[in-house]
């Protein structure tokens, strides 16, 4: 086969969009394990999630066995909006780096939210809407997945209730207003408007907030007001299946031009970028028909993977969620400051937990100030300017890029930038000034958080 040149980027056509999603789920194995029940620890039925989320989303939630779903029109036409993303060779890194490897990078930052969040909040308010809902509820930290919900609510008319963890609110007003102008109320968290908040605040009066007390005030609206459901950015089946446009995409483009990557990064959260771009990927591993290389990239200050538990758990400091199986730190577990938000989160979707656990994948921890080297590079070359969370997979793409370069392997390195940094701009004022710190947790520090996982017979 003759080599196509690559263009800088490659963008496919409307008529390439993915119609359907890709259900890794249905080709594993090992089914990631069901949530639970806390109260009674069997597997939560349809009709307990359909509580909390509305029918469509709970179907989806439950399905380990349909590989391809279906792609509503309607959020099909919000994805052309902005979609395709540009899958981009980042023929500039290379150069700068003096690299023999081949290194691309699928761009989700091209939206008024920043990152890919929108994938997933535009299909769950469109669901929430044929199912004749009123609202949704939910909560934020740094305030991405919050301004890509209250986009999609606002093209699709639904009413929105976004809580917000007190120290984001006021460290970044400008977060809260752009929410603002997409029609949502914003509440900084805890607040006097639910129950759990007032306890919170009789309990600990000048709290700042944190993103597990969060979702449990925007349960509780949720669960309390007739015709409204809650709504969360990631680490559920459902927003990992939804990003996997992200992997399909990418899949498609790369087909296109005969390019198949060895290694695959991502950073990871709550799994759900990373999961959405390796789906289709791994899927093929899966089954046997290719072999690719896997590393997901958490902060060292708060390391799920690297150095948590694979144990059924709670999602939300304020125990209110359904138990999931994950690799975690504890629901209690406090990370210190790390700037990349979106990041610190104790556990870890089930689906990539259980992938990990079986080998497939792999995973590391970066430190916040190699982090940052590495989202300057980039910029300086690349241009754009990344969102810390993203430069995570940068900082891990460049060292293999290097790796490469001593052993004059010619690798192709794909990885995912999530989003845009513009409104980290805080962060990266300290890692200028010198003033970054690197924190890794101590032994004793992850105990304690091990501490707060519920014990029960085959847990722990
Ligand atoms: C939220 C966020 C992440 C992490 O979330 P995942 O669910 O792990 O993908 C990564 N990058 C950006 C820009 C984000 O906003």
């Amino acid at each position: 086969m003759s080599e196509k040149k690559i263009p800088y980027k490659i963008y496919l056509e409307e008529s390439e969009m993915p119609k359907a999603w890709y259900n890794v789920r249905a080709d594993m194995k090992n089914k990631p394990a069901p949530l639970l029940n806390p109260a009674t620890l069997e597997p939560m039925t349809a009709e307990e999630l359909g509580a909390v989320f509305c029918d469509e989303l709970v179907k989806q939630e439950l399905d380990n066995d349909n590989r391809y779903i279906e792609i509503p029109e309607k959020i099909r036409d919000f994805y052309k909006m902005y979609r395709p993303s540009p899958l981009v060779r980042a023929y500039c890194l290379e150069e700068k780096l003096q690299t023999p490897a081949k290194i691309y990078y699928k761009f989700e930052g091209n939206n008024t939210s920043g990152s890919h969040k929108l994938n997933s909040a535009i299909a769950q308010a469109y669901y929430a809407k044929d199912q004749g809902l009123k609202g949704v509820t939910t909560e934020t930290g740094a305030g991405q997945w919050g301004t890509a919900l209250s986009m999609a609510c606002a093209y699709l008319d639904l009413d929105c209730k976004v809580y917000m963890v007190k120290c984001s609110y006021e460290q970044k007003p400008f977060r809260r207003e752009v929410m603002r102008t997409y029609g949502v109320s914003v509440t900084p968290s805890p607040s006097e408007t639910t129950e759990i908040g007032r306890k919170i605040l009789a309990e600990h009066p000048g709290t700042s907030g944190s993103l597990g007390c969060a979702i449990s005030e925007a349960v509780e609206v949720a669960t309390h007001t007739e015709g409204y459901r809650y709504v969360l950015g990631s680490v559920l089946n459902q927003v990992l299946l939804h990003q996997s446009v992200i992997g399909v995409e990418t899949k498609t483009a790369m087909d296109k031009y005969g390019i198949k990557p060895d290694v695959i990064i991502g950073c990871a959260g709550g799994g759900s970028n990373l999961g959405g771009l390796i789906s289709p990927f791994m899927g093929e591993k899966l089954r046997g028909e290719a072999d690719y290389q896997f590393i997901a990239v958490e902060p060292a200050s708060c390391p799920s993977f690297t150095r948590g538990v694979f144990a059924y758990d709670f999602c939300d400091t304020g125990m209110v969620c359904p138990l999931a199986k994950m690799y975690t730190l504890g629901s209690g577990f406090i990370p210190s400051p790390n700037h990349a938000g979106g990041l610190r989160y104790h556990g870890m979707s089930s689906v990539l937990s259980q992938l990990y656990h079986d080998g497939y994948m792999e995973a590391r921890s970066v430190e916040q100030t190699e982090v940052f080297e590495a989202a300057e590079r980039f910029a300086r070359v690349e241009g754009i300017l990344p969102a810390p969370e993203s430069s995570h997979a940068i900082k891990v793409a460049i060292d293999e890029a290097m790796k490469c370069k001593e052993t004059g392997e010619e690798k192709t390195i794909l990885f995912g930038l999530t989003g845009t940094g513009y409104f980290d701009m805080y962060a990266y004022e300290k890692f200028h000034d010198g003033k970054m710190k690197d924190y890794i947790p101590s032994d004793e520090d992850l105990k304690a958080g091990f501490d707060g996982i519920p014990k029960f017979p085959g847990n722990m």
